[in-house]
């Protein structure tokens, strides 16, 4: 089927990209590994190619196709989702603008594509700060996710921040038993979190990362041993990239069921038949795609 895959890709000039929580065997096909705001990056990027097969979560691929419009994207299952991205939906979004209409909404990339049209500006963990930071106004609304907003609270105390109350369920199972435990285990050990993990969480590791700021401190640091406080898919580029250094999940692997809905089989699948495509108004493509070229000018 990975012969079959590479051959299709060849025939129909198509690209294939995954984020850093796909199985391996996807993170070995694909073209490109990366966290949202590089996969995002890279969609626009991407001149040559007239597929993008995106292997990740639903608002990660409508973002794809938000960035390129004129390319064909697909998503091997329509039914990876993510439940962070659906806590704010489109009604409640608008009815807090209306509240509050001279803040300033700030969306979080795992966001759906009609709350991205209503956003001023998006951003990801690895910029949500300097995005707030950079923003022309006190007030702000930050959706969707309350612990990444936390986290810029703290960074960015000057700004006066509305937290949606959303959350990833998956970096919420990251509790502060398993960070005494391992500590005792691993006392050598650098730990290291995702901001959408509880705040007391937070607190107690030695830094906050997104995923691509974990994989550039995994690198530059001096430590031998890591715990990672992320979905277990990361350890798979941890682990290729750094051979000669240790990596452990905080407690025990926190797996995204909607992450690894994606296979090799549905992968092929979807290139043979060209499923499942991202179909979005022009006028929602239109105003997010201002909501995403203006995170890049913040940043
Ligand atoms: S790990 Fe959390 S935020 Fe990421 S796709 Fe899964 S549910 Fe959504």
């Amino acid at each position: 089927m990975i012969e079959e895959i590479l051959k299709l890709k060849k025939e129909k000039s198509a690209i294939i990209l995954a984020h850093n929580y796909q199985i391996p065997e996807i993170q070995d096909i694909a073209d490109f590994v990366g966290d949202s705001l590089e996969l995002a990056r890279k969609a626009s990027e991407i001149k040559d190619a007239k597929i993008i097969v995106f292997c990740g979560v639903k608002f990660m691929a409508e973002t794809a196709k938000i960035l390129s419009p004129e390319k064909k994207v697909l998503l091997p299952d329509l039914d990876a989702g993510c439940p962070l991205a659906d806590m704010a939906n489109y009604e409640e979004v608008l009815k807090i603008k209306e509240k509050y209409p001279d803040a300033w909404v700030v969306s979080y990339v795992n966001t759906n594509a009609d709350v991205k049209s209503i956003t001023d500006v998006c951003c990801t963990s690895a910029n949500a700060d300097k995005v707030v930071k950079n923003i022309p106004a006190k007030k702000i609304i930050f959706l969707p996710d309350k612990n990444l907003c936390w986290y810029v609270k703290q960074k960015v105390p000057e700004k006066d921040i509305i937290c949606w109350e959303g959350y990833c369920f998956v970096h919420r199972l990251f509790t502060i038993e398993d960070v005494k435990k391992v500590k005792e285990i691993y006392p050598d050990a650098e730990l290291i979190v995702h901001p959408e993990c509880d705040p007391e969480v937070q607190m107690m590791a030695d830094g906050i990362y997104s995923t691509s700021g974990m994989l550039k401190r995994a690198k530059e640091s001096k430590s031998k041993r890591f715990i990672i406080g992320t979905e277990e898919g990361l350890l798979h580029r941890l682990k290729k990239e750094n051979p000669d250094k240790e990596f452990y999940s905080l407690g025990s692997a926190k797996i995204c069921p909607n992450m690894k809905k994606i296979t090799i089989e549905k992968l092929y699948f979807s290139l043979k038949e060209e499923k499942y495509e991202i179909i979005l108004p022009d006028d929602i493509i239109r105003k997010a795609k201002i909501s995403l070229e203006r995170m890049l000018e913040f940043i």
